[in-house]
């Protein structure tokens, strides 16, 4: 069966599909801006705000000059060992001078008592001397050193401590801010999804129906997309909540819809068939009997011998007709003979309304 929507409508359907879709795109781009916006009303929790500020600051300060301390005391430790090194080395060759000179006196004279020996060896005891101490030096300021950065460490732990001591309250602080920005949230986009739940409902046949749609997908972009990523858990309870009001919500009107659905077709049924084939438009009747849908009660059309039948066997409406001038067989709803072209009783009927063409 050939379609029956005119090509520019066609057309028209798909450019006002783009134009749905474009507004909608650019809606969303607003919103997601807005709500991006939406934390910065309140400032961010810190963990640090549920820390005693003065304990805390004291703390820090300790930390700060213990760590001062100890970079101090790492600069002496390096000095003193750099002195004690110089010292050692210094004893180390005169230690060695010391006795090649005895070594080279021995083979010619061997008088150990010579005032000049004792006066070398004494200046080799002095460096030795020199050189042990130092070492004590270096040996204190490593202690110290050692000792501070201890301090340090002792003192970071006792902040990390304090910190940890603040969580519980913290998390709790924390969550309820989520919550708070949650219901801003929710504020925006709940009014957005009511709004566009009545345009679905009320708007469906305005001509500015295009930018509808466009708000409603919108709508629901905003909030199936933007919103429920953010819903807070407590344990899933707020989801399945939100979750079942939206399924029972969806059930109230879908199950309303069907209701008045068949209230209409009964109500539709009741009257004359030609009344009938009259109120139905005729783009839909081409389109329904072209699915094998009975135009006047959505049901299927039966065929016999592979051969359509000419009435619907459920409600009886004219489905199939003989031409009055050429006797070829039409869909009742065409308005003209597909074979010689005359009017068709539906044609006259679609011109002439109140005059009606028995069934
Ligand atoms: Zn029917
Ligand atoms: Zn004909």
């Amino acid at each position: 069966m050939a379609k029956s929507t005119r090509r520019p409508q066609q057309i028209y359907a798909i450019v006002m599909w783009a134009l749905s879709l474009v507004f909608a795109g650019i809606l969303m781009g607003l919103g997601s801006l807005i709500i991006k916006d939406l934390p910065r009303v309140d400032k961010t929790v810190t963990v640090e705000q549920f820390v005693d500020a003065g304990t805390l600051s004291k703390i820090e300060n300790r930390i700060e000059s213990s760590e001062r301390e100890a970079r101090l005391l790492t600069r002496n430790t390096e000095d003193a060992n750099s002195n004690y090194m110089s010292a050692a080395a210094d004893y180390q060759s005169a230690r060695a001078s010391l006795e090649n000179w005895r070594a080279a006196r021995t083979a010619t004279e061997a008088a150990d008592q010579n005032p000049q020996v004792i006066t070398r060896t004494k200046a080799v005891e002095a460096l030795r001397d020199k050189e042990r101490q130092a070492l004590r030096v270096f040996e204190d300021a490593k202690g110290a050193q050692i000792e501070a950065s201890r301090a340090a460490s002792d003192l970071r732990n006792e902040r990390a401590a304090v910190i940890k001591a603040a969580q519980p309250q913290f998390r709790k602080a924390q969550k309820a801010q989520e919550f708070k920005v949650f219901l801003y949230r929710l504020a925006l986009t709940l009014p957005l999804l009511v709004i566009a739940g009545w345009l679905a409902m009320k708007k469906r046949d305005s001509a500015y129906w295009p930018l509808h749609r466009g708000f409603i997908l919108f709508a629901l972009f905003a909030f199936f997309v933007e919103l429920v990523p953010y819903l807070p858990s407590y344990g899933g309870y707020v989801r399945y909540t939100v979750g079942l009001i939206l399924v029972l919500i969806a059930g109230h009107f879908i199950i309303r819809a069907m209701r008045n659905y068949l209230a209409r077709k009964q109500l539709e049924e009741s009257r004359s068939e030609g009344e009938r084939r009259q109120s139905i438009e005729y783009e839909t009747a081409l389109k329904k009997i072209a699915a094998k849908t009975c135009p006047g009660c959505d049901r299927a059309i039966v065929a016999r011998d592979d051969v359509e039948t000419d009435f619907c066997v459920h409600c009886g409406i004219r489905l199939k007709e003989k031409c009055g001038s050429c006797g070829e067989r039409n869909i009742s709803f065409h308005r003209f003979c597909l074979c010689c072209g005359e009017t068709t009783n539906s044609g006259h009927q679609s011109q002439t309304p109140q005059n009606q063409a028995p069934a």
